[in-house]
């Protein structure tokens, strides 16, 4: 699905303009320029529904069309001047990757008209951590890219998604947001799309960036940005999007842990295969024999944490270089498996050139 739609019309001074001069009094020159932005509606919980108010959990993600949400939002009429796209209604569990390759060439298409100055994305939260770091290494453009969710279905008692999207389009709109990579806003907070990552099941203060903490806030129509991004992104990337995706696949260490999963990944012809270890990355000795074996067959091993905190880094200890092991640094294993698929699809190829990308993305 695929429709373009000015929303909501009754809101926006725009929609009304043709009824009206330019030196209308009743549409001042402010109003007139307000950044346009355009949403981009791919589903979620935020787009959810439940037949009961009460029930937070067991509804349907993904059910309401971006017409319908923004029509609850009247306020947006003085943040920006608004454009819709419902380009899908997906559970984000079931993201694809080839929906990924649609996303981010729409969101440079769009970035790439002087006549739009940003782009909000709706989505599920399941993986919403991996879209957003996808997009933040491969839209190239230095405006604001900002993508929000909700924890609560659209129609939940004190639902958490229409003023997570009143404060994406105003952080959309700010000038601050320009440059600094894409962004996530939820509960009020800014982080870097990089550093971004969910942490509740259920509560609506759900993402968090742990160890590198929020870039700022955004609340009732005014913007703090506290820090900066520093690591690259966007226009200063080596990638681009394309519709070619490396096969990398995450697997995981854990007491008695066996090599079955490693072999059949090994059969199925993986290119990649990042590690979600233990602590600092450490890896059973049965699965990372198994993980030398695959290595030995030219497929990339990046050792990352299931922790969800802190980083791995490349250390003699764990004998990374002598295994051939690339270390994921602070990425968990969800965002090194997005990173390792772009920088493969890039042609780098061997530990060496690959823990560079590790090192300086
Ligand atoms: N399953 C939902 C999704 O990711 C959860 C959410 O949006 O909060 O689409």
């Amino acid at each position: 699905m695929n429709t373009s739609t000015s929303s909501p019309a009754s809101a926006l001074p725009e929609a009304s303009g043709s009824a009206h001069s330019p030196d209308s009094p009743v549409f001042p020159a402010a109003a007139r320029t307000l950044p346009r932005i355009v949403v981009l509606a791919t589903g979620g919980t935020i787009a959810g529904a439940a037949s009961d108010p009460a029930n937070t959990a067991g509804y349907e993600a993904g059910v309401l069309s971006i017409e319908q949400l923004l029509a609850t939002i009247p306020a947006l009429g003085k943040v920006a001047r608004l454009d819709a796209e419902q380009l899908a209604n997906l559970d984000s569990k079931d993201m694809t990757l080839a929906f990924w390759t649609t996303l981010a060439q729409r969101v440079n298409a769009l970035l790439g008209d002087d006549a739009i100055d940003g782009v909000v994305i709706t989505h599920g939260t399941d993986t919403l951590e991996e879209t957003a770091y996808l997009l933040h290494l491969t839209v190239k453009s230095s405006k604001p890219v900002v993508l929000t969710a909700a924890m609560r279905p659209a129609t939940a008692l004190s639902a958490d998604g229409p003023l997570n999207l009143l404060n994406a389009v105003t952080l959309a709109a700010s000038p601050a947001a320009r440059g600094q990579g894409v962004l996530v806003a939820l509960n009020n907070r800014i982080h870097s799309a990089r550093d971004a990552v969910k942490t509740s099941t259920f509560a609506v203060d759900a993402f968090h960036s742990p160890e590198a903490g929020v870039l700022g806030w955004v609340q009732d129509a005014r913007v703090e940005l506290v820090r900066r991004v520093v690591r690259p992104h966007t226009l200063d990337t080596e990638f681009v999007i394309g519709s070619a995706w490396p096969h990398v696949e995450i697997v995981t260490s854990y007491a008695g842990v066996s090599r079955a999963l490693v072999e059949g990944l090994v059969a199925a012809g993986v290119r990649g295969i990042v590690v979600a270890g233990t602590g600092n990355g450490s890896i059973h000795e049965t699965l990372q024999q198994a993980l030398v074996d695959a290595l030995t067959q030219g497929i990339a091993v990046v050792r990352s944490s299931r922790v969800g905190s802190g980083h791995v880094m490349h250390n003699g200890a764990a004998a990374d270089d002598a295994l051939g092991f690339v270390t994921a640094d602070s990425l968990n294993p969800y965002k090194a498996r997005v990173l390792l698929m772009l920088a493969l699809a890039a042609g780098a190829a061997g530990p060496v050139a690959l823990q560079r990308v590790f090192d300086l993305y």
